[in-house]
């Protein structure tokens, strides 16, 4: 039975890489699936994985509202998105702007 081990293993690291790529703002289901089939290595990696709250982001040029830099529709208004030159800045400092 000792691959009904590694499998609750891997069921196990994929359920936390899931949690911790859920925390931050990635698929729960893409990070449970790199987490089990990688065990630790996954795991290390949804650890390591950038917040998507720190991201880049930019205004979109339609309805002025702040999107991530890397979408190619606007969530709110429906306008496409060209590929920015300049990375405005992240959420974290547009926060500390405004305050
Ligand atoms: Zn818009």
């Amino acid at each position: 039975m000792a691959d009904m081990g590694l499998l609750v293993i891997m069921f196990f690291f994929g359920l936390a890489g899931g949690i911790v790529g859920r925390m931050k703002g990635s698929s729960f289901f893409l990070w449970f699936l790199v987490s089990g089939l990688i065990p630790f290595f996954g795991l290390l990696a949804a650890v390591c994985y950038r917040w998507e709250d720190r991201e880049l982001r930019r205004q979109c040029p339609g309805c002025g509202r702040v999107v991530k830099l890397h979408d190619a529709l606007c969530i709110s208004c429906g306008t496409e998105l060209e590929y920015p030159d300049v990375a405005i800045a992240s959420e974290a400092s547009m926060r500390e702007r405004a305050a």
